[in-house]
């Protein structure tokens, strides 16, 4: 027998110390990570970029112990890992791992649960199950409303569109699963202009097309005007945002939803990192009436500062999420309680549920309320640290998002980058209304005033230096 086959298949106390060796490698490695994050440039240098390629070795013949295997990966892979897990990263919009939900996801791990069914994970599907009624009545969402754990907000958009597409057909007296779409009677979305691309792409897949979109003018913070809706009716779907991208605005919800529900249409509303405000009563006031709304995305990796990847899908009417999710096959037994994969396009999946409820769990509401709000006090802070060194805010910081612009674009552009090199801090670049702009995103738990503090005075003498 082969020396590796003996180790992983015949010697048991031997499999267990290798296991347990494993884990104490690791656990020193992450308390190592951790602990440089503060001290370390935000993104990697060039030589532990170039390091990469020492990962892109020919498959060998042998196989090679697992304690080597992680410090390949620790030793090249970590150096090149940009520092989003630490205080100072403001690119996208993008959260670290709270310290209870990282630590659920490390456990998940070594349950290596199949999220697909009650009876292949009875925990996986109990603590989605309570993460479903903690955040349906965290979000304000009416009773009954249908929640599914997928890869992220690009997903959720998918299922609810799906749940909405579906449902509207349905009461045309086409069932769009089983006909397809040749031949339906044709469904009109109406998107905002500043809709968010992962929306456009869930349109796509959805066979609701991209470009034959109904576009609706949009103000200067991205809200869609809605005096310029188009008339609606019962075969119409409006797509609403909590939390533009670039500016943090919603759409002004409570109107775009009296005037749906009396057509008869359905609202969709991406709520990406934007519907966490729902939670907190001192900004309840953006989202006013999105309750009222019949599907809703929200990420938990982005807000929620759970690991990657983790979004939610809501649909008012459970069934109708369930109508468009749900598969069956003699062999996947049902156990008469809630179905993980009735809700979610998937079927064996990561149980994204065990972060989610560790993550609450560890805040709590009041910790919810601080982590957002936290968010956006930071985020005005590094605005008023921005404005007042002479520099142009390019949007009202509602949110937790912050545009800024250091002149024309090409100085913008240089300064970006400049900052990026730095490594104080990560902020990327946007466009902006036809303005080239520096986006920052306050997102992580981590981030401190003084990671504030710190990140605006570096911006603040790069930025001079370069206009200089
Ligand atoms: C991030 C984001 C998305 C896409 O979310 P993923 O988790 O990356 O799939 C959609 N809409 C908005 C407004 C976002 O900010």
């Amino acid at each position: 027998m082969k020396d590796y086959m003996f180790c992983y298949t015949v010697c048991g106390s031997e499999r267990r110390r290798r296991m347990d060796s494993i884990i104490d490698d690791f656990a020193r490695r992450a308390i190592h990570y951790i602990d440089g994050l503060s001290s370390r440039n935000v993104f990697p240098s060039d030589e532990a970029l170039s390091n990469l390629q020492l990962l892109d070795t020919p498959l060998q013949e042998k196989p090679l112990p697992a304690e080597d295997v992680l410090a390949l990966l620790d030793e090249i892979g970590s150096p090149a890992t940009v520092a989003s897990a630490g205080g100072r990263y403001f690119g996208f919009v993008i959260g670290g791992s709270l310290p209870a939900s990282l630590a659920a996801n490390l456990l998940a791990g070594v349950w290596d649960q199949n999220g697909v069914l009650e009876a292949s994970s009875p925990v996986a599907a109990k603590l989605e199950e309570i993460c479903a009624r903690w955040l349906v009545s965290l979000f304000g969402l009416p009773a009954g409303t249908g929640t599914g754990f997928v890869s992220g907000a690009t997903m959720a958009n998918f299922s609810g569109l799906a749940a909405a597409r579906n449902a509207l057909l349905m009461k045309q007296g086409w069932n769009v699963l089983e006909k397809g779409l040749f031949g339906a009677p044709p469904i009109s979305v109406i998107v905002g202009d500043e809709v968010h691309v992962s929306l456009l792409k869930a349109l796509g897949l959805l066979g609701l097309g991209q470009e034959r979109v109904i576009r609706v003018a949009a103000d200067n913070q991205g809200r869609m005007i809605a005096d310029r809706l188009p008339v609606l009716d019962e075969k119409s779907i409006v797509c609403i945002q909590a939390g533009n991208v670039n500016t943090g605005a919603f759409d002004p919800s409570d109107e775009i939803c009296e005037r749906a529900r009396e057509a008869g249409s359905w609202v969709h509303v991406d709520g990406a990192f934007g519907l966490w405000a729902a939670t907190v009563q001192s900004l309840a006031h953006l989202s006013r009436g999105i309750e009222k709304a019949d599907s809703w995305a929200a990420d938990a990796h982005k807000w929620l500062n759970v690991p990657y990847d983790s979004g939610i899908v809501f649909v008012r009417d459970h069934e109708q999420l369930r109508a468009a999710m749900s598969t069956n096959a003699a062999y996947l037994i049902e156990s008469g309680k809630r179905e993980p994969s009735h809700y979610v396009p998937e079927l064996s999946r990561r149980a994204r549920g065990i972060e989610i409820w560790a993550a609450l769990r560890s805040l709590g509401r009041m910790g919810l309320a601080d982590l957002i709000e936290s968010g956006c006090s930071h985020a005005s802070l590094f605005a008023r640290r921005l404005q007042a060194a002479g520099f142009e805010i390019l949007n009202d910081v509602v949110l937790n998002q912050v545009l800024v612009s250091f002149g024309d674009a090409d100085a913008t552009r240089r300064i970006i980058k400049r900052i990026q090199e730095d490594g104080t801090c990560w902020c990327g670049g946007t466009r902006w209304q036809g303005r080239t702009a520096m986006r920052i995103s306050v997102s992580s738990w981590k981030t401190t005033v003084e990671d504030i503090e710190k990140s605006a005075a570096a911006i603040v003498r790069i930025a001079h230096e370069e206009k200089r």
